[in-house]
């Protein structure tokens, strides 16, 4: 057996996979640290492009990084499986057994993996707050599964609505960034579809966007906020602000003030939580929404040899937003103090958040930014130039640090030159 320190990392996002990338890419490679990567897809997506994959504006084939050849070639193991428990006596974890949806065969036993540190970065996903038939009458749009469901049962939808010429009716609940560009690609993706003449009619396609608080993209200066809404209202996509949902049912959402929002495609994409498993984490603290608690270190608060970055970690003192920007900065900070901490026993200390700004993008019809002061920029003549490539040079950039320099530029020309080949919203 052999006496190097192990070293799990549950979730490869945008947080874990930049972690294994960059401790692989050093000790892993060196030898110095066993890093087993655990996720419970096979690939890992940028998951602010998911609205874009549910639109079919944007083609996962080429956005996807496949774990087993990524870690190969970075220094890192990695393990296909989905945890269901820990045991910190004995420094454990649980994988859940791989059934078969279909017939509930099972394909692999439940197994166990054992570690001498272990990071948790399994993401989160949207929060219903119990409001009841949410599960069973609405779409999410969590993970890249979703998302390619969400495309089909669009495309689906889309095929009825032009074969009957009926309307095409969708609700969008949530007015933060998810809801807001999701809204906004789907009208990308009927406006890109209608140009290959498939009826000499285009269907028409009523949007609803439902926002319980009183403005959209509440966490961007207000400015931004209007500039949106407007750009939406042009897109002839309904935004009503004020609007708590209450319940869901088959043919639609029903409003805290009685009146209704029916809808053939009810999506979900308000609130956040951490997966359910973090409350089975043996005695684990969490915070309100799931989330690990952790102290200013990102070690969790009941036990030093486990961390958590990204979505799925709070600090109680300083709680930040779930966002793609501290995902990576906190990999990033354990990147850099691990190496010490496991070799030297050296304290990690606290982590800095260096706020960047936001940046939010309407397909190709507009975009802001706003940076940490406040300030903001884009919409105007040039509908958002800059924003919107600020948001396309984020995705750029998180490709390049997990692929390195020469091949991920290769990937960007790739995806350029596919542009000439493929129709730019997905048909088949
Ligand atoms: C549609 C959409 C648009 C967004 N747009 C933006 C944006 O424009 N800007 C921005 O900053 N943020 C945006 N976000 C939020 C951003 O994507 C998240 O904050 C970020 O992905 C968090 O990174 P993470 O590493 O914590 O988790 P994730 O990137 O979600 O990764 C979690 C990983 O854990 C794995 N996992 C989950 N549960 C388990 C388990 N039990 N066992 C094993 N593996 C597991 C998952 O498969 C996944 O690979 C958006 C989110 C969505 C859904």
């Amino acid at each position: 057996m052999s006496d190097q320190f192990r070293l799990v990392i549950v979730g490869g996002g945008i947080a874990g996979l930049a972690l294994a990338t960059r401790l692989g890419n050093s000790l892993g490679r060196a030898g110095k640290l066993d890093i087993t990567l655990v996720d419970k897809g096979f690939a890992h997506v940028w998951k602010p492009m998911l609205h874009c994959f549910a639109a079919g504006t944007a083609r996962n084939e080429n956005d996807r990084i496949t774990f087993i050849s990524h870690a190969a070639g970075h220094g890192f193991r990695f393990c296909y499986g989905e945890i269901a428990g820990l045991d910190r006596t004995n420094r454990r974890i649980t994988l859940a057994p791989l059934v078969e949806q279909d017939d509930e065969d099972v394909i692999l036993e439940e197994r166990y993996l054992d570690y001498d540190a272990l990071i948790f970065a399994i993401g989160s996903r949207a929060n219903d707050f119990g409001t009841p038939g949410v599960e069973q009458h609405c779409i999410f749009l969590d993970n890249v599964v979703e998302a390619n469901n969400f495309n089909e049962r669009f495309r689906h939808a889309l095929l009825q609505s032009y074969g009957r010429g009926t309307p095409l009716d969708i609700a969008i609940v949530g007015g933060g960034a998810t809801g807001v560009q999701l809204a906004a690609e789907l009208h990308k993706a009927l406006e890109m579809g209608s140009l290959y003449n498939f009826t000499p009619q285009t269907p028409e396609m009523r949007v609803t966007l439902l926002e319980a608080g009183p403005r959209i993209l509440p966490s961007f200066p207000e400015d931004v906020s209007e500039g949106a809404r407007k750009q939406l209202e042009a897109l002839k996509i309904s935004v009503r602000t004020g609007a708590m949902v209450s319940g869901v049912d088959e043919k639609g959402f029903i409003l805290k003030d009685g009146s209704r929002v029916d809808a053939q495609f009810r999506v979900w994409a308000a609130g956040v939580k951490a997966p359910d498993v973090t409350r089975v984490l043996d005695g684990l603290d969490c915070a309100r929404g799931g989330q690990l608690v952790v102290k200013p270190n990102l070690q969790t608060t009941q036990d030093d040899r486990i961390f958590a970055v990204g979505d799925c970690s709070f600090i109680t003192e300083n709680p930040f937003p779930p966002t793609a920007q501290v995902a990576r900065q906190e990999a990033h900070h354990l990147a850099k103090y691990l190496p010490d901490w496991i070799l030297h026993q050296k304290p990690v200390p606290p982590f800095k958040f260096h706020n960047k700004g936001a940046i939010v993008a309407l397909g190709s019809y507009n975009g802001w930014g706003a940076f940490a002061d406040g300030k903001t920029f884009g919409g105007g003549a040039l509908r958002g130039l800059s924003a919107r490539l600020g948001h396309t040079a984020l995705y750029r950039q998180h490709q390049i640090e997990l692929y390195g320099v020469t091949r991920g530029l290769i990937a960007c020309f790739t995806d350029w030159l596919d542009g000439f080949v493929r129709p730019p919203v997905r048909m088949d």
